[in-house]
């Protein structure tokens, strides 16, 4: 039998980002007076961290992605990833650019005006513009385009080994090869059984991804309804030689494809969101092939060879805002779950709100209510 004060599900970017800000916090109050010294577990499934969604991502940093609170989000994680202070090797980002295209469709055109408005970090540019940042780009079918220079590609590799490390070095355990497979009340405390270990803690941290509603499930706490969405990928060879390194992302602003340039190659995303349970997901073909066509309608070019696919799972809550916050019924259940298209974007700020939650340190705020497990999911 195991004893730890923190008990994190899960070693994705979620559990890891939370497990080492803990630390962090732990380690900073550690010799002062009237408090008790705490310990940090993370358990995870699989051999490694970083398996499932995490080490799947198309690894983009987008400020103007997702709701009022994610963009809040995303501005506080700025900076950590721009200018890491305790993971060497400088920058987590590097700037790419993002060129989003309209059709002359109402819908996109209504979409085109919106986010306009509504970011500061986008421009509207012309259809030369756009052809000098995309050579390829069938510019006849788009009338409208929009581009954020901030855009950057995120070191996510760095980023999460950078984490693992502070975690165990600053005290806090990882195990893997740890699957959690019940969970239950014992006094005042969670008894979790993983394998063939018994752990006993004082706070549950559910960081499991696609499987967090499974996991409050075993400990018999209401699930809010996250949904996992399977997300395709595939890197693709085109039929003319470009040097594609210095394109930014592109897509079409109804997300129905998106291509970034990866090592020479360019990723291509049908952009798909099937509903699935969690799982280890993989491609389905024939959606691959469909978005690779719509890809392909947009620009002036072929998909000569697709050399590598993968697939992974984007879970949301059903207002598409993170959750981190304790359950409203289940003592001491934190959830830090349904993180989406952003969780590695927004896990600089997002682990240090959970950390201070977790330690009761957070001032409140409008994005912390936002963020909470007991909002309303209607
Ligand atoms: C194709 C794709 C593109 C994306 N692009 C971006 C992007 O450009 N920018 C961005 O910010 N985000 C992006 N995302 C989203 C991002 O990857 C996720 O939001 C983020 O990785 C979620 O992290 P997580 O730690 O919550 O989940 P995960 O990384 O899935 O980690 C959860 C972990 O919990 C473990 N677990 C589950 N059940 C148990 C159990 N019973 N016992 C022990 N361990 C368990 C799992 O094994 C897993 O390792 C993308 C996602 C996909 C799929």
């Amino acid at each position: 039998m195991h004893k730890t004060d923190i008990l994190i599900i899960g070693g994705g970017i979620a559990g890891i980002g939370v497990g080492r800000a803990l630390c962090h916090q732990l380690n900073l109050t550690k010799n002062q007076p009237n408090t008790a010294s705490r310990s940090v577990t993370v358990l995870e499934r699989e051999s490694q961290t970083g398996y499932h969604s995490t080490g799947r991502s198309a690894a983009v940093w987008i400020q103007s992605y997702g709701n009022d609170s994610v963009q809040v989000l995303n501005d506080q994680s700025f900076h950590y990833l721009k200018e890491p202070d305790d993971i060497s090797g400088g920058s987590l980002l590097s700037q790419r650019g993002l060129l989003l295209c309209a059709t002359q469709d109402n819908k996109q055109n209504a979409e085109t005006d919106r986010l306009l408005k509504s970011s500061a970090s986008v421009v509207e540019v012309d259809a030369a513009k756009a052809a000098s940042l995309v050579p390829i780009l069938n510019t006849e079918r788009y009338t409208r385009f929009v581009y954020e220079a901030i855009s950057s590609d995120i070191d996510v590799d760095r980023l999460l080994q950078g984490w693992t490390k502070q975690l165990t070095a600053s005290g806090g355990q990882l195990r893997c090869h740890c699957e959690v497979k019940s969970i239950r009340r014992h006094g005042d405390q969670w008894e979790v059984k993983a394998g063939s270990d018994v752990w006993h803690a004082s706070i549950l941290v559910n960081a499991a991804g696609a499987w967090a509603d499974e996991i409050a499930k075993l400990a018999s706490v209401k699930p809010l309804g996250l949904k996992p969405l399977r997300r395709s990928a595939a890197m693709v060879e085109l039929g003319a030689g470009h040097d594609v390194s210095q394109w930014p992302v592109f897509s079409e602003i109804d997300e129905s494809w998106y291509a970034k340039p990866e090592a020479g190659k360019l990723m291509v995303s049908p952009a798909d969101e099937d509903p699935m349970d969690a799982c280890d997901a993989w491609v389905d073909d024939m959606v691959l092939a469909a978005g690779i066509d719509r890809f392909e309608t947009s620009v002036n070019d072929t998909v000569k060879r697709v050399t590598h696919q993968w697939a992974g799972l984007r879970t949301f809550a059903p207002d598409k805002t993170p959750v981190a916050g304790f359950d409203a019924h289940a003592e001491n259940f934190f959830w830090l779950a349904g993180h989406g298209g952003y969780g590695i974007q927004t896990s600089p700020a997002l682990s240090r709100i959970a950390a201070d939650l977790i330690l009761e340190q957070a001032a409140p705020s409008a994005l912390i209510d936002s963020l909470s497990a007991t909002r309303s999911f209607q």
